[in-house]
């Protein structure tokens, strides 16, 4: 079937056209430049964008993709977590769309969607399978026996996500926003053994099942070292080497999540390993996470670049999978929901 995927969960208008498990047409457009000078996204100006974006879009991905909009056998939509006005503009359209072409609407969860979109580049997810989700507002881990069917929450930030953190870090070393990959960036030519970082959650304590946090993140005092070791060398004056800064503070981060994914198959005794999420862009986690899960013996998948920040195909191919396995279509009656958890992968 072709399935054509809406999101509009945040800044990135994305539409995405897949046959099955083939990727036909990706078209993201991002207002992101309307953002940066407030530092960050401005949900008002984000949900416009969406408005003005949202047909032109549809008509890029239909023309790339070589198909008619009336071939379209089904609509899948972000319908949450996000911003609430971002996603109401993407859900309201889908139901638009689908009610004038007369095809079945899908709903479903913008985080599992990070997930399910290695499938339209290696094919089917083997499960179960351990997902480390780490995204700019969202850092898990999760255990996937079916990726429509059956995803849990093993462990999450107990503050910033990941993501979060880049952007704060940024900030403060006057790297412009998004502050992730600019981060990311300068430290290809740090030392990130230049400054120790603390590991947020990572003493034997933390590692109590008990304790409610195993699996668990923190990033907020990581954010806090780095802006105390920021302000002590101005107030010393000495000078601050931002790739080296940049480096450190990113394998603090880097380091915590690898060693927890990595942790978390162990115990499972699940020995794969998927990664997904915004922050699945950055080449050192990307490298940490190779030759980790390489050591430990797990099996791991990761995305390419393009389809790790938020794009439509991964909404296009979640709801390809939730048709596959026969569920009924999402009643019209449907909202977005900006809170919508993992767990909860269709509507
Ligand atoms: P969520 O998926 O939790 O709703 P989101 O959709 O806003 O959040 P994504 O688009 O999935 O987030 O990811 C964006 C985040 O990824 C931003 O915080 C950005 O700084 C971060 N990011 C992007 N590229 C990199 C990189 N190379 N290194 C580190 N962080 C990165
Ligand atoms: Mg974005
Ligand atoms: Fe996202």
């Amino acid at each position: 079937p072709l399935v054509l995927g809406i999101e509009t969960s945040c800044d990135e208008t994305g539409i995405g056209i897949v046959r099955g498990r083939t990727l036909l047409a990706n078209t993201v457009s991002s207002s992101m430049d309307d953002h940066v000078r407030f530092g960050g996204v401005v949900p008002e100006v984000a949900s416009r964008a969406h408005l003005e974006e949202l047909v032109p879009a549809i008509q890029l991905a239909c023309a790339t993709a070589e198909v008619e909009l009336a071939d379209v056998d089904a609509i899948a939509v972000t319908s949450g977590p996000g911003l609430a006005g971002a996603l109401m503009v993407g859900v309201a359209g889908a139901k638009a769309l689908a009610s004038a072409l007369g095809k079945p609407l899908y709903a479903v969860n913008h985080l599992a969607a990070h997930v399910a979109v290695d499938i339209v580049e290696r094919g089917e997810l083997e499960t179960p399978t351990i997902a480390l989700l780490v995204s700019g507002g969202h850092t898990e881990i999760l255990l996937v026996r079916d990726i429509v069917d059956d995803v849990t929450l093993l462990g999450e930030t107990i503050d910033d996500a990941a993501g979060e953190a880049f952007d704060k870090v940024a900030r403060l070393l006057g790297l412009p926003y998004p502050g992730g990959p600019k981060i990311s960036k300068a430290a290809l030519d740090g030392d990130r053994t230049a400054i120790r970082f603390p590991r947020g959650l990572s003493t034997a304590k933390d590692r109590t099942p008990e304790r409610g946090h195993r699996y668990n993140f923190s990033f907020s005092g990581l954010k806090t070292a780095v802006a105390r070791w920021v302000e002590t060398a101005h107030r010393q004056g000495h000078e601050i080497k931002i790739p080296d800064l940049a480096a450190s503070f990113e394998e603090a981060v880097v380091d915590v999540l690898t060693a927890k994914a990595v942790l978390a198959c162990q115990d499972t005794g699940v020995n794969r390993l998927l990664l997904g999420g915004g922050v699945a862009a950055n080449s050192r986690l990307r490298e940490l996470l190779a030759e980790r899960t390489a050591a430990a013996g797990i099996t791991l998948r990761v995305p390419p670049i393009s389809l790790c920040t938020d794009n439509g195909a991964m909404v296009a191919a979640l709801g390809a999978e939730v048709l596959r396995r026969g569920h009924p279509p999402t009643v019209n009656t449907f909202g977005a929901d900006s809170s919508l958890t993992v767990d909860k992968v269709f509507v």
